[in-house]
């Protein structure tokens, strides 16, 4: 089950209240995205208030439609010769900011309301990055975990059949998610060049040698310790000295686990499905490339790291209830209930930053605000990801590179830039120090201000 947010419902104005409404009877089976919807009206409610123009002008209504929705048919074939068909999509949410961007998931799980539900998040992510990027999310109910090479190749240029004609380096960049990795990534470019004839920008995470900015593999979690720097700066602490759990094993955990130990602090917990690892040493060196090796032959079971490195292994099992100042959750969505979040404050620990979507449930949440922990939301602590996503855009299409202290350097900047951005905006409509209600709020209002620039669009 996804979060519902009822964190400032005496805020909900009637005209939330009345789209809310609306969005359940049109589309009552579609659960995850209604509590998207839910869980940002909950927090700009009070703006219409304040801002009749978002009521007169229809913004809500407007915002919560798809400008387009795309879904396709994708035949391909098995290693045993036979045809095999999942469903394509790909959503255009919003362009008011810029192109259409986010990531595309290839995995079981994936439905039109899941797509809806990111698709929506993802537009107020990227309009934090401060960058011109729109929001979009699309994917495939095809899970690649267990398929061949091959098997994965004729998917993607299945898929790309399907989607090429409505891409652009100017209209919709899709990149990857959960499922898409590099070489998805590369299988997907592979066939839209040779469909359209045109070698650009098209897709983000490509190869460095064709067209990949540095640092996009490590983005997501190096701006997530960017932004808990930042949180942490505001009681006067740093990561330097701290220890912190880890939760996941792809990249963004990877990424995480770099930064930490990079400011000084010590990584001690990965997870995968199978469990989770202790590593009191902390997660560094020659452990790290371990890390890199397995994400590349896309493994994602720790076991075989506690056997390697001699730690604790505990099957099954969440690591938020070992002893940390920092909990990093990178792992998937509702990775983090209640209890866990309640062990957490136990502990000691002073800080959550969401790195994946959605990793906290709404109970999770709750306690963290309760006790006065700093928690950050995916939106605006994950943001990194498609920020350096941004840069990659614009390196293709200056054709220029830039080094990496450049890129890390803005990716830093954009982090610091979102981070005072929710606080601003949390501390300006009577919410101080809550990232939540600051993340929404600000995201919120630089795409419905645009919307009201560009008229009936
Ligand atoms: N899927 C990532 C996200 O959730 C990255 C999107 C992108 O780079 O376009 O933000």
């Amino acid at each position: 089950m996804y979060k519902t947010a009822v964190y400032n419902g005496a805020q909900s104005s009637s005209y939330a209240q009345d789209v809310l409404q609306m969005i359940k009877s049109k589309y009552p089976w579609e659960k995850e995205y209604i509590q998207a919807v839910e869980e940002i009206l909950s927090s700009v409610g009070l703006l219409f208030d304040q801002e009749p123009l978002y009521q007169d002008e229809r913004i809500m209504e407007r915002i919560v439609e798809p400008e387009r929705v795309l879904m396709f048919r994708v035949p391909w074939r098995d290693d045993a010769g036979s045809i095999q068909v999942n469903t394509g999509y790909r959503i255009g949410f919003n362009s008011a900011l810029g192109p259409y961007k986010g990531g595309l998931r290839f995995h079981s799980s994936v439905t039109l309301s899941i797509l809806k539900f990111l698709g929506f998040e993802q537009i107020f992510k990227n309009a934090l990055t401060g960058l011109s990027l729109g929001g979009g999310k699309g994917g495939s109910d095809f899970n690649p975990r267990g398929k061949s090479n091959v098997e994965i190749e004729n998917f993607c240029q299945s898929f790309m059949v399907g989607l090429y004609k409505h891409l652009g380096p100017d209209t919709d960049v899709p990149a990857g998610d959960i499922g898409v990795g590099a070489r998805e990534i590369g299988y997907l470019f592979g066939y839209y060049k040779r469909l359209k004839n045109v070698f650009e920008g098209v897709l983000t995470g490509k190869g460095l040698d064709w067209g990949g900015s540095v640092i996009r593999p490590e983005a997501t979690g190096y701006g997530a310790v960017y932004f808990a720097e930042e949180m942490l700066k505001t009681r006067g602490e740093g990561i330097e000295g701290k220890i912190a759990a880890v939760s996941g094993f792809g990249n963004v955990a990877w990424g995480v686990v770099k930064k930490v130990s990079e400011l000084g602090g010590k990584v001690v917990t990965l997870s995968g499905p199978d469990g989770f690892i202790y590593d009191k040493d902390g997660v560094q060196g020659e452990k790290i490339e371990y890390m890199l090796a397995m994400r590349s032959s896309g493994r994602d079971r720790v076991k075989d790291y506690a056997e390697k490195f001699q730690v604790d292994f505990y099957p099954g099992k969440r690591p938020w209830g070992i002893k940390c100042d920092i909990a990093f959750p990178s792992a998937c969505e509702n990775e983090m209930d209640a209890d866990d979040a309640g062990a957490l404050v136990d502990n000691g620990c002073a800080c959550v930053t969401e790195c994946a979507n959605m990793p906290l449930t709404l109970e999770a949440i709750d306690c963290l605000l309760h006790n006065k922990i700093l928690y950050s939301p995916g939106k605006a602590s994950n943001a990194g990801g498609v920020a350096c996503s941004g840069f990659e855009m614009a390196q293709n299409s200056t054709k220029v590179k830039w080094t990496r202290e450049e890129v890390d350097q803005r990716l830093k900047q954009v982090m610091i830039e979102i981070h005072r951005n929710c606080l601003e905006a949390a501390e300006r409509y009577g919410e101080p120090g809550n990232y939540l209600s600051g993340a929404n709020i600000a995201g919120f209002i630089k795409v419905a201000d645009a919307m009201l620039d560009q008229g009936n669009t």
